[in-house]
């Protein structure tokens, strides 16, 4: 026998559910296509700039993230609350969470973004999700999203020019039909903690993560290629060679060679700019409401300095469009749909990279907070990922810890 259990796919499920079995006292080995870990969570630096692999954020909030990652080590920089929004009529405003930064609360109250009464509903709103534990939030009753913001009374305006693009953001859909118990969830965790960016870019806190498993666990660009039931033990049949465990964790989320039981995923795409000089402010996220194909633009060194060399700013751009397509295309879409408010500078953001990607995140209309292992594989497999339970770094890790768990123990037996 090579491992007790044998975990497919170093991204931030896999990597918790292989220190999870290290942590259960089994012998363990994790195997990852790629020459990196990470998976979802990937950086590339070129020039100074580093460049996620989509716009993505960690919510420092979550359980998860205070449970196995050390947010310090990682020099991590916030965003600040709030968002500015380019409102249709070519204006623009910001705004606040003015109990979190008092000086908003000006601008939040006067800005044409929702009635008064919108601004008392997410006060309450804040005060729920913030005497609510996580676990019974995902109990609350299960709708859209949409059908929850109209049942707590936010008017259109609120709901269509703050909603739909901060949250559509999030969930990488804009009709928000992504459940109601992730909406709650996200609201409580920016109310409780703040969305950050790690110095070395997303892709450090799958290195973190990394750099705690002994080096002979973790073995790079290995390919699995089968996973072969036999009655004592299974069989990993990989590019280098065939392994054999008690137990098989599939963390492999699409595109896999692997078969993957979830065919529904939400995509997006995203295009960077460099600029010496932009009027967006460097610290909160731009929303562009109206389902246009951009959503939200982020100036990415605002928030963590690390992501552009001195003197650059690094600007990403969120679009919901067609893929497949160049960056020359992406760019043109994107300083299309910006011109209304930006077109004074916008001769001036280069484009630089774009990254297309379809399975970004599982399309979610129910999701769950820990669910039963049990019923994710059978007594020699599990299969396990942010599809599991709800789309997030929370909801990949806790996966990750139960299938860890179940699958340690399991090899007791
Ligand atoms: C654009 C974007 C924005 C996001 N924004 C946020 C956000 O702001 N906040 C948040 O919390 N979450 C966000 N997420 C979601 C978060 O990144 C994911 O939930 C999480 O990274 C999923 O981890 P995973 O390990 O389940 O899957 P993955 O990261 O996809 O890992 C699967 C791994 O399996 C490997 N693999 C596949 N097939 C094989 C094989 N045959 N053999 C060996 N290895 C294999 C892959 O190479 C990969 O490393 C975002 C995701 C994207 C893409």
């Amino acid at each position: 026998m090579d491992a007790d259990v044998i975990v497919i796919g170093a991204g931030a499920t896999g990597l918790v559910a292989t220190l999870t079995v290290l942590e259960e006292g089994k012998k363990v080995l994790l195997l990852e296509r790629d020459d990196r870990v990470g998976g979802r969570l990937a950086t590339e630096s070129v020039d100074g700039f580093q460049f996620d692999h989509g716009f993505q954020v960690l919510l420092n909030a979550y359980p998860a993230i205070k449970r196995w990652i050390n947010e310090p080590a990682l020099e991590t920089k916030a965003f600040a609350p709030g968002a500015h929004i380019l409102l249709p009529d070519g204006k623009r405003t910001t705004i606040g969470d003015p109990l979190r930064q008092p000086d908003m609360l000006i601008n939040t109250l006067r800005s044409p973004v929702g009635s008064f009464g919108d601004k008392l509903k997410l006060l309450k709103l804040v005060r729920k999700v913030k005497t609510t534990s996580c676990e019974k939030l995902f109990q609350e009753p299960e709708m859209s999203t949409d059908d929850f913001l109209i049942r707590w009374g936010f008017s259109e305006n609120m709901v269509s020019l703050f909603f739909r693009p901060f949250y559509g953001g999030i969930f990488l859909e804009r009709d928000l039909m992504t459940s109601s118990r992730m909406f709650l969830f996200t609201f409580k965790m920016f109310a409780e903690g703040q969305a950050v960016l790690p110095q070395g870019g997303l892709q450090a806190v799958a290195e973190q993560l990394a750099s705690r498993l002994p080096s002979e666990v973790l073995m790079l660009s290995t390919s699995v290629k089968e996973v072969l039931k036999q009655e004592e033990f299974v069989e990993v049949v990989t590019s280098t060679g065939t392994l054999k465990a008690k137990q098989v964790i599939m963390a492999t989320a699409p595109p896999s060679n692997m078969e993957h039981p979830k065919s529904s995923w939400l995509s997006t795409v995203n295009v960077y700019f460099s600029a010496t000089e932009t009027s967006l402010p460097k610290n909160v996220i731009t929303l562009l409401p109206g389902g246009c194909p951009v959503n939200n633009v982020a100036i990415l060194d605002g928030a963590q300095p690390s992501y552009a060399p001195t003197g650059q700013h690094l600007i990403s751009v969120t679009l919901f469009t067609k893929a497949g397509e160049t960056l020359a295309y992406y760019a043109k879409q994107a300083k299309t749909y910006l011109a209304p408010w930006l077109a004074d500078e916008l001769p001036n953001w280069t484009p630089l990279r774009h990254y297309d990607i379809p399975f970004a995140l599982p399309s979610s209309r129910h999701v769950s907070w820990k669910g039963d292992v049990t019923r994710w594989g059978d007594e020699q497999v599990i299969e396990t990922g942010d599809w599991r339970l709800h789309p997030s770094l929370q909801g990949a890790m806790m996966a990750g810890h139960l299938a860890g768990k179940h699958a340690a123990r399991q090899c007791k037996a």
